[in-house]
């Protein structure tokens, strides 16, 4: 079951027709889909479903959906279960044989791939980055290594210092952050990540939603012994901090490793 993601019109009426027909509408908040079946007229009973409640609720609507009613699931804005509850909910219709028809619809991860104009052949969905550095780095580096573009959900907050990590760990790849989709103050911006993560430091957190959707990894085909003489060359002219940036964004690769090797190649020349 899908709900929009922000503007009540994206909603499907393929969906309209399940949660008028529905026994019951398991929601996140009742109120704020109350909203959306205020609007279309819709007088199916709902009730409150998250990860909290899911011990106490889950049994019951077991049971309902065991004497054969028709449960439809919505999430306040998006898909159910994509960084929304409903997981375990699935789950457990799937492993007792109850049926599960889903009703694609408005999706933040998808919308934003699709409006970044990077890759869409082959993606990762990647969902929350987590809040603190260490463990953002170390989730950073296990995706580093995937063939296709990376689609994050990301708080407002949020958003300069996870950029910031990312082109660190990523090296300077081209992405896009897309904002308030749907909605009035709807706007994709896109970019290289130093780019996006100098301009979100500067213009400080942003209002509203926001889905950052990440290049794949650049396929240049240097070696490093190329790197190294790159390095070499720009360490005449620059400090190490500038010459590990640029070498990482012209080569594709993670500014911290270049900057490793910069360092190495600084103390080496010092020493001579
Ligand atoms: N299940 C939802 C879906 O399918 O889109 C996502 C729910 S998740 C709790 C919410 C996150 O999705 C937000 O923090 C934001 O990162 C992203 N998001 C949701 N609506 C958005 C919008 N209109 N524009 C940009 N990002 C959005």
């Amino acid at each position: 079951m899908a709900t929009p993601i922000g503007n009540l019109r994206d909603i499907t009426l393929r969906a309209l027709d399940i949660l008028s027909a529905a026994n019951l509408i398991i929601c996140e908040d009742t109120r704020v889909t109350r909203k959306l079946l205020t609007r279309y007229g819709i007088a199916t009973r709902s009730i409150s479903y998250n990860d909290h409640n899911a011990p106490k609720v889950l049994p019951g609507l077991m049971e309902r959906l065991n004497h054969g009613e028709s449960l439809a699931l919505v999430s306040d804005a998006g898909t159910p279960l994509i960084s929304d509850p409903g997981f375990k909910l699935v789950e457990a219709a799937t492993q007792q044989g109850i049926p599960v028809f889903p009703v694609p619809g408005a999706n933040a991860a998808l919308a934003g791939l699709v409006a970044s104009g990077l890759p869409t052949d082959s993606f990762f969905f990647a969902g929350f980055l987590p809040p603190k550095q260490g463990a953002r780095r170390a989730r950073l580096t296990e995706l580093a290594e995937i063939p296709g573009s990376l689609v994050f959900y990301e708080s407002a907050n949020r958003l300069a210092a996870s950029l910031d990590d990312m082109q660190t760990v990523l090296g300077d790849r081209p992405a896009s952050v897309a904002r308030e989709i749907t909605k009035l103050h709807e706007e994709v911006i896109r970019g290289s990540l130093v780019y996006l993560a100098e301009n979100y430091a500067q213009q400080g957190a942003p209002r509203g939603e926001i889905v950052i959707v990440v290049g794949p990894p650049l396929q240049r085909d240097a070696s490093d012994e190329d790197v190294h003489a790159a390095l070499l060359e720009a360490l005449q002219t620059m400090s190490v901090r500038d010459a590990a940036a640029s070498i990482s964004r012209d080569f594709g690769r993670a500014r911290r490793d270049v900057y490793a090797i910069a360092i190495g190649l600084s103390r080496k020349d010092a020493s001579a």
